[in-house]
Order: C-alpha cells, then sequence, then structure tokens
C-alpha cells in the first residue's frame, strides 16, 4: 500500500519539473492554467490514494471478520448436526422444526461469510493470480463430489457428459474456477425440486483451426427465471422474485463471485431460462491448447505407456532415467499438472527401488500401472452420480 502514494506523488513531482522548462516559453495565462490543472490532479490524486487505503481497510475488516465468524459457525453447525441425530423427533415435533430452521440459518450465515470472503479477496490488489493449467473436468468431478449429501438429499440426478477422448484444459486460478462451478451446480440442485435431472456438459467448440473454446454448462428443470429479471440476477444481494416467493434460501452472492471469475479468466458467461421449466447456465473458457495440441497431449499418454512398457533396463537407476528421458521428449513438463504426476509418479520410484535390482520387469510393470491410474485417462464418457 506504502508504495502507491509514493508512485503518484512521485509522477507528479516528475511532471512538474519537466514541465517548468516548458512552462517558460508559455504566455502567462496559459501558465496560471496549467500551474492549477497540476494543482487539481495532485488533490485528485491524493484523493485516489485515500480510497485506495479505505478499500483495502474494508477488504481487511471484512477478511478477518469472515475468518472470526467461520470458525465459530462451522462448530455451530456441527454441534447442530450432531444433536439432531440424538433427538426422538417422532415424539417431539415441534423440536424438528427448530432443528430444521436453525439448520438452515446457519447455512445461509456460513455460505454468505464465505462469498464476502470470497468478494473481499476479488477487491483486494495483494490477490495473486496464480494462473496455470487447469482440468475443468477434474474440476467439475470434484464439486459434484463436494455436493453430493445436497444431490443425495434431494434425490436429484445428475449426468456429466464429456467426449472422454478430448481433455478441457484451461488457463486459470483452480480454486477461483472451482468456486464458481460449485456455485452453478449448488444453485441447480437448490433451484430444483426433489428428482429433478441435472445435466453437466464439457463441450469444445473449435473457434478456429488454432483457437478453441471449452463451454462448462449445467441445465437444470428447476424453477427458472422471469424474463425480465436475468439481466440482474449476477448483481450483487440480487435474487429473482420467484426464488423470493418459493422462500429458497440464498443470499444473492453467488453468482456475482461467478460473474466475476468469469470476467477474470475471459470467459463468458450465458443464462438461458424458462420460467417453471428450467434453466441453463453456460461459462465458455478460451481453451488453453488448440484442437491439434490436444490430439497431440491425448497421443502422448498412449506414447508414453507404450514407451515405459518396451524399456529395456539392467537397474533401477537407468530405468528411471529412461522414464525421465521420455516423459521430458514427449514434452509432458509443459503442462503443470501432467507433468508434476509425472515427475511425483517417477519419485515413487525409490519407494520401489528396494525390490528392483533383481526385479527390474516387475517394478516397472507396476510403474506403468500406477501411472495408468494417476494419469487422467477416462474409460468412459458418461459418470452418473444418482
Ligand atoms: P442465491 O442463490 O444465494 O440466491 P445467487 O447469486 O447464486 O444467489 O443467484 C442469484 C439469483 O439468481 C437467485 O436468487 C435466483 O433468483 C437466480 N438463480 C440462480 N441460479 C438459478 C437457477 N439454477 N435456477 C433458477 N434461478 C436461479
Amino acid at each position: 500500500m506504502g508504495d502507491k502514494p509514493e508512485s503518484a506523488q512521485h509522477k507528479i513531482r516528475r511532471s512538474s519539473s519537466t514541465g517548468s522548462g516548458i512552462l517558460a516559453f508559455l504566455a502567462p495565462a496559459k501558465r496560471r492554467r496549467l500551474h492549477a490543472l497540476a494543482k487539481e490532479l495532485e488533490v485528485a490524486n491524493r484523493k485516489v490514494t485515500e480510497l485506495e487505503s479505505l478499500i483495502l481497510s474494508k477488504n481487511e475488516f471484512i477478511s478477518n471478520i469472515s475468518h472470526e465468524l467461520r470458525t465459530p459457525l462451522t462448530s455451530i453447525i456441527g454441534y447442530v448436526d450432531v444433536l439432531s441425530t440424538k433427538v426422538e423427533f417422532e415424539s417431539n415435533p415441534e423440536l424438528d422444526d427448530i432443528f430444521k430452521v436453525l439448520d438452515r440459518n446457519a447455512t445461509i450465515l456460513i455460505s454468505l461469510v464465505q462469498s464476502l470472503l470470497a468478494l473481499s479477496q476479488f477487491d483486494s490488489p495483494n490477490r495473486s493470480e496464480a494462473f496455470k493449467a487447469v482440468n475443468l473436468l477434474t474440476i467439475t468431478e470434484d464439486a459434484i463430489f463436494i455436493l453430493r449429501s445436497e444431490i443425495e438429499k434431494k434425490r436429484i440426478s445428475i449426468k456429466l457428459n464429456f467426449d472422454p477422448e478430448d481433455t478441457f484444459i484451461v488457463e486459470g486460478d483452480p480454486g477461483l474456477i472451482s468456486q464458481a462451478c460449485i456455485n452453478l451446480i449448488a444453485n441447480a440442485i437448490k433451484f430444483s425440486s426433489a428428482e429433478k435431472n441435472i445435466e453437466i456438459r464439457l463441450i469444445r467448440e473449435a473457434r478456429t483451426d488454432k483457437q478453441s473454446t471449452i463451454c462448462f454448462s449445467v441445465r437444470d428443470q428447476g424453477i427458472g427465471i422471469p424474463p425480465d429479471e436475468i439481466s440482474r440476477i449476477s448483481e450483487r444481494y440480487y435474487r429473482a422474485s420467484n426464488a423470493v416467493s418459493d422462500h429458497v434460501s440464498g443470499t444473492g452472492l453467488g453468482l456475482t463471485i461467478v460473474a466475476k471469475v468469469v470476467a477474470l479468466h475471459n470467459a463468458q458467461l450465458k443464462i438461458e431460462s424458462t420460467l417453471g421449466l428450467g434453466t441453463t447456465f453456460t461459462v465458455d473458457f478460451p481453451a488453453q491448447l488448440s484442437p491439434v495440441a490436444t490430439l497431440i497431449l491425448n497421443r502422448k499418454f498412449g506414447l508414453l505407456a507404450e514407451a515405459i512398457e518396451g524399456i529395456q533396463v539392467n537397474d533401477q537407476r537407468e530405468l528411471k532415467a529412461k522414464l525421465h528421458e521420455y516423459g521430458g521428449a514427449l514434452g509432458f513438463y509443459e503442462f503443470a499438472e501432467f507433468g508434476e504426476e509425472l515427475l511425483s509418479l517417477s519419485r515413487t520410484l525409490s519407494d520401489v527401488e528396494k525390490i528392483v535390482d533383481s526385479q527390474t520387469l516387475k517394478a516397472r510393470d507396476q510403474l506403468v500401472v500406477r501411472m495408468k491410474e494417476a494419469l487422467p485417462i477416462k474409460e468412459t464418457g458418461e459418470a452418473n452420480v444418482e
């Protein structure tokens, strides 16, 4: 923070010193006008610095308070959960209602705290952009896993569709992309009645020969959004009239976060909805890899597996060296995520080293199995969570 006012003053000082030379050639009226403008600029700069420092304090405050609130709230939710297992609801239906209200309100509070925390991090000038290769398929599968208890409670059927021959790599912040996916899937569950279907799709759309878009979409059969309100739903705290009248709980911050994540990743958010029939949210991410590069990447996994299977070596050191050589030659180390997997896999070789000397072949076979497990090779394009 200290840097900003200094650099602002710096700019002014420099501009007025270079300006003084030029000023000597100007008519007095123009000189006075320029002096006045320089003064105004200085005042405006000071105001900007003040406002920046206020925003920073506000963000720090929200972030601290959210952290402080999160711990006791998590504990309250935990104890409510434990207590509810110890109560005989059949003999005491009133208590059942009380527990439901407690659970509902505590859940709203914790999601509010989490959303405020996420939003304050967005506004923070210290936010580091940790962009790297992100596998949208893994992120989606993890999001479904995280939301499994809500899915099960409502007996919702989730269908995840993707082309198993393709990879869905985008460049971005994995934590933020994951948060956006969770928010969209959680909304689809929340705004659907029991036993409905939700379809999540990952598809690649070619834009040009070299560029493509990865489309992540979530389609539900829920309450839908009134057409005249669609354009407002990603505004901070905005909740559509039917969500309010149907008493669906929420804070109106989830889509604000999604919209910010989308903008940060140069992606696009599309919303299609029919009131009473359902809604589809689509996020179009620019793909990190061209279709040709993707084809090569897909082939690489198979090639590496084949190469390792064919390795003829006498001891573990040679095996390790060969693995590094093949992996490197096939370019695995360019891809942060997969490269790391492979690297850590080759490092685990030291675990098998003990048995390698006399049984190099056995170690190699183990490695191939472990590699196939670790690399994101999918057998099927459909995953059902019911
Ligand atoms: P919250 O879900 O906490 O209310 P969000 O910011 O996530 O807040 O969403 C804002 C509003 O957009 C919701 O209150 C609801 O009116 C509408 N909305 C979002 N997702 C859906 C959906 N899948 N189906 C119907 N309405 C939705």
